[in-house]
């Protein structure tokens, strides 16, 4: 249960918590910075690459969802601020002792990937499936998901992925089982897998909208991979029609894409790979370098800034933004430090034990495969 900045729980606790004050943007940003330091032996704070500028500003550890995860395992301070949304506060409070608390400022940061799979749909499908065949399925997930979901990988025996870590993942779920069920991101698995070299006819999709997935039998015993029917909304605005139209008209351009894009969006580009992969490719290039990115607008941006020698810009003419992720505003990291000053912390993201257990069994596969 989270608390608000009162301290007492409420129907308004999806809510961010309010200012007792009206206070300016500089004056927020003033007494957030003043209190961050003085709370420095009691906080620490995480932000993922997506975060907006004035809030990435405050990460003692900027990463993706695999460093962060690995980054929140080995904290030794009393409180980790997450700046990133739900599932990952989610998984650092997994990852760490139960002294510890996670705090997410604003409790409406969620995933639209994550909302696209849930426990009863997955053990539905799983019934489905394993009815449907003889042979092993291995699952994996995204960490784009629900507590509730990890915990059915682990109790299956299967593991977590990231996007830095996906190709690596479904090598041992192959090597395990006949059969891979993917989720909650079609496109990341059916990247990773004809990567890998899988073909796409070998690959399905499980559509939990509709009965049985929108298979028989006879295709499940057929596939190789069964991907979930869930994408990235953000990741969504790249188009592979973006990627022709540049290629053609500044072919001195390199685009680089994630693998959360379509299928053709990747197959358009140049190279693809996870955030952390993106900003090693964009370090690497060598000056005067052109580079087109299709991920997250405020990393864009954010590389541009910090590498004026190179042109950097989104591949698509549309802000691909993730909005969830900019729920997360310096306001509401400023009620959290006030909150942790007076020793009544709100917004704790807290995972029952029962799910945690078997969410830590998928946490740590992954981390001991990565
Ligand atoms: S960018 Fe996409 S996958 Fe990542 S948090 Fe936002 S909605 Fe979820």
């Amino acid at each position: 249960m989270a608390l608000n900045l009162f301290g007492d729980t409420s129907a308004n606790d999806h809510l961010p918590p309010i200012l007792e004050e009206e206070l300016s943007d500089e004056q927020v940003l003033k007494e957030a910075h003043k209190l961050k330091a003085e709370l420095k032996d009691k906080m620490l704070i995480l932000g993922h690459h997506y975060q907006q500028d004035d809030v990435i500003g405050f990460a003692d550890v900027k990463g993706d969802s695999l460093k962060l995860a690995q980054d929140a395992a080995n904290i030794d301070v009393p409180y980790i601020v997450f700046c990133g949304v739900h599932f990952m506060a989610e998984t650092a409070d997994i990852l760490t002792p139960p002294d510890k608390k996670v705090i997410l400022p604003d409790l409406r940061a969620g995933c639209s990937m994550a909302d696209m799979a849930d426990r009863s749909q997955i053990d539905k499908a799983w019934g489905f499936l394993t009815t449907a065949t003889t042979e092993k399925i291995v699952p994996v997930t995204y960490i784009n998901c629900a507590a509730t979901l990890k915990s059915f990988v682990g109790e299956k025996g299967g593991s977590i992925c990231t996007s830095s870590n996906a190709e690596k993942i479904i090598d041992w779920a192959l090597e395990e089982g006949e059969k891979l069920l993917f989720f909650p991101d079609q496109h990341l698995g059916r990247n990773t897998c004809f990567k890998m070299g899988i073909p796409l006819e070998d690959m399905v999709v499980y559509d939990p909208n509709k009965f049985n997935g929108g298979l028989t039998p006879e295709q499940v015993q057929k596939a190789k991979v069964i991907l979930w029917y869930g994408y990235c909304s953000v990741h969504q605005g790249f188009t592979a029609e973006q990627v022709r139209n540049l290629k053609k008209e500044r072919p001195e351009v390199k685009v680089i894409v994630h693998p959360e894009c379509n299928f053709d969006v990747v197959q358009e580009a140049h190279e693809a790979g996870s955030t952390a992969y993106i900003i090693n490719r964009v370090r690497e290039l060598p000056a005067g370098s052109k580079i087109a990115i299709g991920t997250e607008i405020n990393l864009v941006n954010r590389l541009n800034h910090e590498f004026p020698d190179k042109e950097i810009f989104s591949l698509s003419p549309y802000q691909c933004l993730c909005t969830t992720m900019y729920r997360v505003r310096p306001r509401w990291l400023l009620a959290s430090f006030r909150a942790i000053k007076d020793d009544k912390p709100i917004n704790i993201i807290k995972v029952d034990e029962v799910t945690a257990r078997g969410a830590r069994l998928a946490l740590d596969k992954m981390l001991s495969l990565s």
